[in-house]
C-alpha cells in the first residue's frame, strides 16, 4: 500500500471511531437533557455497547499495523506524519490495559458509584470506604500497566493532563497554596467587605435564561451551530465542530450562578468551535489536555467575565432583563458582588480566590493515596485538617467534606490538579494577550469580544491537538507554565477589592 491509500484508509477508519464517539455523546447529552428517569437502564446498555464498539474498531490489530507501517513511511505531509504519531500515541496507550482489567475496573466503578452516591446522602464514609480502597488498588495496577517513570500517580495524570508529573505539580502547588491561603486570611481580616444584601431576590427564571444566550452570543458562540439547555450540572459536548453544545442550571436566588457557569461552558464551546476543518472526524480536532481545555473556560469566566470593564458593560443591560430589581446598584456593586470572597466547604461552589485551594488537597490526598502514604480509612481526618489550614473552615460532616465530588467514585483520579493549571495556563495566557491587544480592556468595557475571540482562535483553537499543553503555553508566552503570572493577577484584583495594601 502506498503511503496516500494508506492515509485515506487510516482517515476513513478514524471517521468511524469519531462518529460512535460522536453518538455516545448525544446519548449522554439526551440522558441528562431530556430522558424521563425509566429510561436510565436501556440507556446504561446503549452507552456501553456504542462504546466498546468504538473501542473494538480502534484497538484492531488492522490499525496497529497500518500506523506502524506509516511511521516508518518516509513521504507523509507534517499534518498526516503528526496524525500518524498521535493515533499510534491513543493506540499504545489503549492495547496496554487488557480486556479482563478493563472490564474490573468497568465493574468496580460502577459499584463505587453507587456506594457513593448513597454514602453521601447519609454522610457515612464506612460505606464508601471498601470501595475507595478497591479503586486504589485498581489505579495502582492501572499505573504498572500502563508503565511510568517517577511517582506511579503520573501515569494516570496522563490521561487528563498528557506530560504534567506529580514531580512537576509538587512545588508548583506548594507555591501557590502558601500564597493564595495568606491572601484569603488576609481579605477576611480586611474591613473593607462588600454588602451583597440587595443579592437576596427572586431572580426570575426566563430572563435568566434569556441573559444567558445574549451573553453567549456576546461572546461568539454560534447559536446556528451550538444550543444550551438545562441539566442538573453544567456542562458541554461536542458532536461536531458544528454541533457544540451547551447546558445550564438557573437558581432563582442566584442572580450570577446560570449566568457565570454559562460564560465558562460557552468558554469550553468556543474552543470546539474553533478547531479546523481539515481536522474534523480525527483525533487532531481536540484539545492538547485538560488544563488547557478549563484554560479557556476560566479566562472567559474569570478574568473577563468577572472584570470591572465587563460589569460596566452589563450592568445596564441586566437591568433591562430585571427591570426594577437593579435600580439602585451601580457597576462597581456588581463587580464586588461577582467576587465575593467567602472560604466555604463546597468545591464547586467556592470563589475565584480560595478555589485552587480546594484543588490542591484534593491533589495532595490522592497522589499520597496512590503512593502509598495515606491509607484511604484516614482519608476524611486528613482531609479536614489540609481544610481547616488552607481555608480556615472547619468541616462538620464527610458529606461536606472527603464525600462531596463524584470524581473518586468514577476511579478518576489525577482528574483534579486540571482545574488549576487552567487557571494558571490562563493568567499567563492572558498577560501576553494583553501585550498584544492594548485596547482590549476598551472592547470588553463595549461589549465587544471579537479580537480576543480571533487572537485565541489563532494562537490556540486552531493547533487543536498539535502541541502539548505546556509546549504551547511556552510557544505564545515564552516561559515554561508557571504560577506568578496568577499569583500576580489574583493580589493586584483582591488587593484593589478589598483595600489591602
Ligand atoms: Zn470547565
Amino acid at each position: 500500500m502506498t503511503a496516500d491509500k494508506g492515509i485515506e484508509e487510516l482517515r476513513r477508519r478514524l471517521g468511524e471511531i469519531a462518529d460512535l464517539h460522536a453518538a455516545e455523546h448525544v446519548l449522554q447529552w439526551d440522558q441528562e437533557v431530556n430522558m424521563p428517569p425509566k429510561g436510565a437502564e436501556a440507556r446504561g446498555q446503549q452507552l456501553a455497547t456504542v462504546s466498546s464498539l468504538a473501542h473494538r474498531l480502534f484497538t484492531a490489530p488492522e490499525i496497529g499495523d497500518l500506523l506502524n507501517t506509516l511511521r516508518d513511511a518516509g513521504d507523509l505531509s507534517d499534518d498526516d506524519r503528526l496524525l500518524v504519531e498521535e493515533t499510534l500515541y491513543d493506540y499504545n496507550r489503549a492495547i496496554r490495559l487488557p480486556e479482563s482489567f478493563v472490564h474490573r475496573f468497568a465493574g468496580a466503578t460502577s459499584a463505587a458509584y453507587e456506594a457513593w452516591t448513597r454514602a453521601r446522602k447519609e454522610s457515612r464514609f464506612a460505606a464508601f470506604l471498601p470501595h475507595l480502597e478497591t479503586l486504589v488498588q485498581l489505579l495502582r495496577e492501572k499505573a504498572e500497566l500502563l508503565g511510568h517513570e517517577g511517582s506511579p500517580y503520573n501515569a494516570l495524570l496522563e490521561d487528563y493532563e498528557r506530560g504534567m508529573t506529580a514531580e512537576q505539580l509538587r512545588p508548583l502547588f506548594a507555591e501557590l497554596a502558601a500564597a493564595q491561603s495568606a491572601l484569603v486570611a488576609r481579605i477576611m481580616d480586611s474591613p473593607r467587605q462588600p454588602d451583597v444584601s440587595w443579592l437576596h431576590q427572586n431572580w426570575f427564571k426566563k430572563p435568566q435564561w434569556e441573559l444567558c444566550l445574549r451573553v453567549a452570543a456576546d461572546l461568539g458562540y454560534d447559536l446556528e451551530a451550538g444550543r444550551q439547555d438545562e441539566s442538573a450540572h453544567p456542562f458541554t459536548t461536542t458532536f461536531d465542530l458544528r454541533d457544540v453544545r451547551i447546558t445550564t442550571r438557573i437558581d432563582r436566588n442566584d442572580l450570577f450562578s446560570a449566568l457565570m457557569s454559562s460564560i465558562h461552558e460557552c468558554g469550553h464551546a468556543l474552543y470546539e468551535q474553533g478547531f479546523q476543518e481539515k481536522d474534523r472526524r480525527t483525533p487532531l480536532a481536540d484539545a492538547p489536555s485538560l488544563g488547557m481545555h478549563e484554560s479557556q473556560s476560566r479566562m472567559w469566566e474569570n478574568i473577563i467575565g468577572r472584570s470591572r470593564p465587563f460589569w460596566e458593560h452589563y450592568t445596564p443591560v441586566l437591568r433591562k432583563y430585571f427591570p426594577g430589581q437593579l435600580d439602585r446598584q451601580t457597576p462597581e456593586d456588581l463587580y464586588r458582588a461577582v467576587n465575593h470572597v467567602s472560604p466555604s466547604l463546597i468545591r464547586v461552589e467556592a470563589d475565584e480566590c480560595t478555589y485552587n485551594l480546594h484543588v490542591i488537597l484534593r491533589f495532595e490526598l490522592e497522589v499520597d493515596m496512590i503512593e502509598g502514604r495515606l491509607a484511604p480509612a484516614d482519608l476524611p481526618e486528613a482531609w479536614n485538617a489540609k481544610m481547616k489550614r488552607y481555608l480556615g473552615v472547619d468541616v462538620p460532616d464527610d458529606a461536606r467534606g472527603c464525600l462531596q465530588d463524584i470524581h473518586w467514585s468514577h476511579g478518576a483520579m489525577g482528574y483534579f490538579p486540571t482545574y488549576t493549571l487552567g487557571n494558571l495556563y490562563a493568567a499567563q495566557l492572558f498577560d501576553k494577550i494583553i501585550e498584544e491587544l492594548s485596547g482590549l480592556w476598551d472592547d470588553v468595557e463595549r461589549g465587544r469580544f471579537g479580537t480576543l475571540l480571533d487572537w485565541l482562535r489563532e494562537n490556540i483553537h486552531a493547533h487543536g491537538r498539535r502541541k502539548h499543553a505546556a509546549a504551547l503555553v511556552a510557544d505564545v508566552t515564552g516561559r515554561e507554565p508557571e504560577a506568578g503570572p496568577y499569583l500576580r493577577y489574583l493580589t493586584a484584583k483582591y488587593s484593589d477589592l478589598y483595600g489591602l495594601n
